[in-house]
């Protein structure tokens, strides 16, 4: 898309408008370099999204922005179709208008194996009349397909599958897309109308996080990122759908035309394929090489093209075993015939492609059955119904419980103990029941009856109007009780090594352990008594539990398990204040007034804080000796002062969030990514592509874990 002299004038330019921000002459932008600056905006998104190599900070993109954007406040004339500002919809959409496809969206047929393989090659070549096709294989994107219209360069609409013939225009949701061009020229190509397809998805580390953030809130996890994907087409909250940062691959050209005649691909016309007078790709693997340079991404570096099946067999079965350390999830290959004239003459069944076939990589499915449900009782009071099932390897682990998540969950999913059942774990997930088979059953199966009374406390469950988890709100349920002290001394929040959900567990039954500030108030005498605890270990115990008194604020504040708070929230909240009291003066107002904290998430703060008990317990806390003061980020030492770092691979010495925060007491920053503006890339143990490109960058110094420690100690 770029040379190297582009990229190279593009980075100058993009320094000139950077100074400019910081020289605060902003004013300097007019009608005539403002298509300038979108240039540069554009040319980032680009290294960003779609070669994934980024050459300034999210900060300077963000500022850049900023600036383009109050550019065209200043004057609205100045706005185009496709600046990098428009992405941004209005915000609220009611609802998606039905769109036409131009040419239908078909289904492929699948394989599973070489014999497979080899059969649909046998078939292609005694239709083709060829000793040997050419092919093109790539992945197959686990996620939700779309196609795109382009009229004159510029992107008209984007339309989910539907069924095929029509689907939704989610137009407002594609623009949030940022490897997206807003415009392309395809002019360059003669080309006037274009239908693009691909897959839009959500990377293994994005759909992670957002499973994570849907359990928070009591909902159940999404069993696959191509579910997440397609939900999140369908918000009708274009910030919403930004905040989910979908990647799209665009990897088919289902339609164009040019000035003179219309050309359509892969449908029986009498038109010819291609027009000879026209720029335009006679090869599958050609078009995706246009759209590469056009500015989208499509998978040219993922993609082989081979002649001969048997090529084809040995690059899928290499895909395959790969396949983990792809970023994103792949459920296949698909293989087409490279030669666009051959497809047309292969043609397609009502069904599916003759020229193209799906490879299936052996699912991470299992079948189990379901021998029965445990009802547990989390911190909040959350009871959740937890499967299990006859213990069965699914992609490498061993699964003998399953959390169910909820009542709607389990009557979506028509589950009855008894059950054969069918699981699924993509990536690194947690597994999931993707379904039940009720045409195994055999009338033995029992209905799961979810509890009235809370299985530890016995005192009556209470659902919330439009929730959909039961809870018990017995603040001095057991259940609850010994969660919030686990949950206290965790990793994460007060870190209290060796405490753990064991001993928790056994000192609250021996009744040596009732509350949190009981953690601090230990009988030392009593724990000598138990087995198993021998002068050293209590020496530990102690010595982390007097530690943990100074823990920063965030890990309290984390640690306190108030619902919907986060270590994020957490963090942001320790920011705000000088001392943990100063929340029970916060109004629900001042609490949205910071970053990321919505009204429920407020409202949750403002009512634990206005919760005598909980003062109370603080209070105690506080007599214990826990800190209750942030540490205002005055800088340590400072020797860092200014500079930036990455971190990248596994550290020996310590956790990697441990070395940012060294980094951050110093004076230095953590950047999101490898840029021009990173000082120091510090390189772990299986260190990943984060280095590679470092290596490109010459100003980066490159350190060690031991070099890195040791520039701290300086
Ligand atoms: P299936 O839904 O199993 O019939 O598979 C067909 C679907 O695979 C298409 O509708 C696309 O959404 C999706 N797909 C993912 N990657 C590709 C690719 N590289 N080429 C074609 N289709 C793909
Ligand atoms: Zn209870």
């Amino acid at each position: 898309m770029y040379n190297k002299q582009q990229t190279i004038a593009l980075q100058n330019k993009t320094t000139e408008w950077i100074s400019k921000i910081n020289a605060a002459n902003a004013s300097e932008i007019g009608k005539e370099n403002i298509e300038n600056l979108r240039n540069c905006l554009r040319f980032h998104e680009y290294r960003y999204y779609v070669m994934t190599n980024p050459l300034i900070s999210d900060f300077e993109y963000d500022a850049l922005y900023k600036l383009l954007e109050n550019a065209e406040k200043k004057d609205p004339s100045w706005i185009t179709k496709d600046s990098p500002t428009q992405r941004v919809g209005s915000g609220l959409i009611k609802d998606f208008p039905k769109t036409q496809h131009l040419v239908p969206m078909l289904s492929l047929e699948n394989s599973y194996n070489a014999d497979d393989l080899l059969d649909w090659d046998r078939k292609a070549r005694e239709l083709s009349g060829l000793s040997e096709v050419e092919y093109c294989a790539e992945p197959k994107f686990d996620g939700a397909s779309i196609s795109l219209v382009y009229d004159d360069n510029l992107l008209m609409r984007g339309v989910t599958r539907g069924d095929g013939e029509t689907g939704d225009d989610i137009t407002p949701n594609i623009k949030q897309i940022k490897s997206v061009p807003l415009s392309a020229a395809f002019s360059s190509y003669g080309i006037d109308q274009i239908e693009i397809r691909g897959e839009v998805l959500l990377n293994k580390n994005n759909f992670a996080k957002y499973n994570q953030s849907l359990m928070e809130e009591g909902l159940p996890p999404l069993a696959n990122p191509r579910n997440a994907a397609a939900g999140s087409l369908r918000i009708k909250d274009t910030k919403e759908v930004g905040r989910r940062n979908l990647e799209a691959f665009l990897y088919h050209v289902s339609y164009l035309t040019n000035t003179e005649k219309v050309v359509k691909i892969n449908k029986q016309v009498d038109l010819p394929l291609l027009n000879e007078t026209t720029n335009e790709p006679s090869t599958h693997s050609g078009m995706l090489e246009m759209l590469w340079n056009l500015g989208f991404r499509s998978p040219v570096k993922e993609m082989k093209v081979v002649k001969g099946i048997q090529g084809i067999i040995d690059f899928v079965a290499a895909f395959e075993a790969k396949r983990d350390e792809l970023p994103y999830e792949i459920d296949g290959m698909v293989i087409k015939v490279n030669d666009l004239a051959l497809q047309e003459k292969l043609g397609m069944t009502s069904h599916h492609p003759r020229w193209a076939i799906a490879y299936k990589f052996k699912a991470r499915q299992a079948t189990s059955k379901l021998l029965g449900v445990e009802f547990q009782v989390g911190r909040t009071g959350a009871v959740t119904p937890v499967a299990k099932i006859a213990a069965v390897a699914v992609g490498g682990v061993t699964v003998s419980s399953i959390s169910v998540h909820n009542e709607d969950y389990i009557k979506e999913k028509d589950l009855r103990i008894g059950d054969i059942i069918l699981i699924e774990r993509s990536g690194d997930v947690i597994p999931q029941i993707v379904r039940s088979m009720p045409e195994l059953r055999t009338g033995d199966e029992k209905l799961i009856v979810f509890p009235t009374k809370c299985p530890v406390c016995k005192d009556e469950l209470f659902k919330p109007e439009g929730e959909a988890v039961w809870r018990c709100i017995n603040i001095n349920c057991e259940a609850q009780v010994v969660e919030r002290i686990i949950h206290f001394v965790s990793k994460d929040a007060m870190d209290i090594r060796s405490f753990g959900e064991a001993n928790v567990r056994k000192f609250y039954e021996m009744e040596l352990l009732k509350d949190v500030p009981g953690i601090y108030t230990l009988n030392i005498d009593e724990l000598k008594k138990l087995d198993g605890f021998g002068a050293k270990s209590i020496k530990n115990l102690q010595i982390a539990i007097e530690a943990s008194k100074s823990q920063p604020l965030h890990r309290l504040i984390f640690g306190l398990g108030i619902r919907y708070v986060g270590e994020t929230t957490a963090k942001t909240l320790a920011q705000a204040i000088t001392h943990i009291f100063d929340l029970s003066n916060y109004s629900i107002e001042q609490l949205l007034q910071l970053q990321d904290v919505g009204v429920k998430v407020a409202g949750s703060i403002y009512n634990f804080f206005k919760n005598a008990d909980n003062i109370h317990m603080l209070q105690q806390l506080q007599k214990l000796g826990v800190k209750m003061e942030a540490q205002k980020s005055a800088p340590v030492s400072g020797n860092l002062n200014g500079q930036t770092f990455l971190f990248t691979g596994t550290l020996l010495q310590m956790k990697r969030t441990e070395a940012e925060e060294i980094v951050e007491k110093n004076g230095g920053k953590i950047l999101g990514g490898v840029s021009s503006k990173l000082n120091y890339l510090v390189v772990g143990v299986d260190a990943g592509s984060k280095l590679e490109k470092a290596r490109n960058i010459p100003s980066i110094n490159i350190l060690t874990e031991d070099e890195f420690l040791k520039l701290i100690a300086s």
